[in-house]
């Protein structure tokens, strides 16, 4: 079974483009659509994102829908603990796919180090 890690010089879920995510406002409440849409940055990136050291600046401090854990994960999609890493590995395939393509470097370090 594969167990879901974030992988570092990665980034690709900070890439915010709303016209990426048209489903924002089915798990994100009103204030946090607000504090999201104020993060869109240049080119759609989160302006927390260090795309030098493709970092996040304030990572302590991230929002709740940053973070992959499994009450936020409940709370906002519905998706029981058991399914968290499922369902958190398909995020990041997509996103990646979105951001830096299917054979990315990104995404073949991603499956590598999730055992997909
Ligand atoms: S897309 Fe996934 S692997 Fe990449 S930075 Fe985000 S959480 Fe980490
Ligand atoms: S706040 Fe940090 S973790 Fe969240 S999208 Fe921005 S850079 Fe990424």
């Amino acid at each position: 079974m594969a167990t879901w890690q974030c992988v570092k010089q990665c980034g690709a879920c900070c890439h915010l483009d709303p016209a990426e995510r048209p489903d924002l406002d089915e798990y994100l409440l009103p204030d946090e659509m607000e504090l999201y849409l104020s993060m869109v940055g240049e080119g759609g990136w989160c302006i927390n994102f260090d795309k030098d050291s493709r970092e996040c600046r304030i990572y302590p401090d991230r929002p709740r829908f940053c973070r992959v854990e499994s009450e936020i994960f409940l709370d906002m999609y519905g998706i029981e603990p058991e399914e968290l890493d499922d369902f958190a590995i398909d995020c990041c395939r997509q996103q990646i796919e979105g951001v830096y393509g299917d054979r990315s470097l990104e995404m073949l370090r991603f499956d590598q180090a999730v055992g997909f």
